[in-house]
């Protein structure tokens, strides 16, 4: 993946004590390739390197105390400004309704997206309409229908014999006069930009005068997705993007130039199927993702929204100071048990990208629980004290082997190792920060 390889270039400078000119090169060498690799575009990541260059090579970098994680930190800022720097928000008109226009390719996510994002308005107290305006694809209609249902979010539809202008129109007075102040237009797609689908939009556009104009793009389909968000720009003038399928096996590459060469920015990623997996697109959450850092803020707030609160917090805190103890580690697996697909939240941690066997299905997490469980207090927080025998007896207490018991132990302390760098990382920016 594009966190373990960029991950393995940067091994190489992390430990140095000095780091040259040299060494910068080669790591950034290997950093051009893990990004070319990551469908980036070509254009992007040339310019992404000369910039990440200079700046390394500055004096500053060099002669830090710690070069190695200074350039990283030089990475991870230029990958957040690649992509767009600030969370950008959702726009609000002025007068309600707002329009929000979605369009994209078949497939791309643009009715699941219309549904999540109405529960997303729906969260900031804004009363949302789903409008139906994709008339082509059987069964769309319904689709959102069904999204709207789940959602207690109202739905604009007039079957399949209006024209989507028609319907636009006529849905922008249904909401003026029901005091419905975000109106969501589920617009329809082919399976190819084509004439006929541009002109359709451009005429939906005239009537709805809409606020956004959001390209729902799918990420997996990388440089393919930039491509079709640079023609979608040209046409129709785009406010913004939704990356959806994040949460699939995406190499990045969408996420990384899409930005970059549509001036536009990434307002929202789809993270699932489930109609609140769309979060607000974070640039410098993504950018620590993608450099394997985990994204720890966002396992944070999404422990603090499902999670008791003063818990959240202490282990925010815990991990700030670099503190990572079995006690922590059962804590935070029960408490993400309740937050749904584990496999999502583990992604979240830092380092777990590189620890397959982590990401373990419900019962290999008992298991888990289950040998931490049978550890004494003193051995929780002293895991020198865990010898031979007390291995064998943690073993037995938990209904494992010692085998596991040794893997675990293992992935235990290089996920402590882990936090500890995002840790000791985090503060030095925070120093700098502090200093200016
Ligand atoms: P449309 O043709 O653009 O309206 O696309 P749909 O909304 O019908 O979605 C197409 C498929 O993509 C559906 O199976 C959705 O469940 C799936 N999908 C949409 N967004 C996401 C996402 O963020 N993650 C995942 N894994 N699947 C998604
Ligand atoms: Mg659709």
């Amino acid at each position: 993946s594009l966190a373990s390889r960029l991950q393995s270039a940067f091994d190489k400078l992390r430990g140095r004590g000095k780091i040259d000119e040299a060494s910068v090169n080669e790591a950034m060498r290997e950093v051009r390739l893990a990004l070319l690799e990551a469908d980036v575009n070509f254009k992007v990541v040339k310019d992404f390197v000369a910039r990440v260059k200079e700046r390394a090579i500055g004096q500053d970098v060099l002669k830090s105390l710690t070069p190695g994680q200074m350039v990283i930190k030089v990475v991870n800022e230029e990958l957040t400004e690649l992509m767009g720097g600030n969370v950008a928000k959702i726009a609000v008109a002025p007068k309600a309704p707002t329009v929000v226009m979605m369009v994209g390719l078949q497939g791309a996510g643009k009715t699941t997206t219309t549904g999540k994002l109405a529960k997303y308005l729906q969260k900031q107290n804004r009363k949302p309409l789903l409008v139906a305006c994709d008339i082509y694809r059987p069964a769309a209609i319904k689709q959102l229908q069904v999204l709207g249902g789940q959602v207690g979010a109202p739905v604009f539809a007039l079957g399949d014999k209006v024209s989507p202008v028609e319907i636009a129109k006529q849905a922008l007075e249904h909401a003026k006069a029901n005091h419905l102040d975000y109106v969501l237009l589920d617009t329809a797609g082919r399976l190819h930009i084509d004439e006929a689908l541009m002109d359709e939009l451009k005429q939906v556009r005239e009537v709805a005068k809409p606020d956004e104009i959001l390209l729902v793009v799918d990420a997996m389909t990388g440089q393919d997705a930039v491509n079709v968000a640079d023609s979608f720009n040209q046409q129709l003038e785009l406010t913004g993007v939704i990356l959806t399928k994040l949460d699939g096996d995406t190499r990045g590459g969408a996420a990384l130039s899409v930005k970059a060469v549509t001036g536009k920015p990434i307002k929202f990623a789809g993270m699932g199927e489930k109609l609140d997996a769309l979060e607000p697109f974070h640039p410098d959450r993504m950018a620590s993702r993608i450099l394997g850092m985990g994204d720890v803020l966002s396992l944070i707030e999404k422990a603090q929204e499902a999670v008791d609160e003063e818990k959240a917090k202490q282990m925010e805190k815990q991990m700030r100071q670099g503190e990572f103890t079995f006690d922590m580690f059962l804590d935070s697996m029960q408490q993400m048990r309740k937050l749904g697909p584990l496999e999502d939240l583990l992604g979240m941690l830092p380092g777990m990208n590189k620890m397959k066997d982590l990401k373990v299905d419900e019962k290999q997490l008992g298991r888990t629980e289950a040998i931490v469980q049978s550890m004494t207090k003193a051995e929780r927080a002293n895991p020198d004290l865990l010898n031979a025998n007390r291995r064998k007896r943690i073993a037995a207490g938990s209904g494992t082997t010692v085998q596991e018991v040794n893997r675990f132990i293992k992935q235990f302390e290089e996920m402590k190792k882990m936090m500890k760098q995002f840790s000791g990382m985090s503060d030095k920016m925070n120093k700098k920060m502090n200093k200016l």
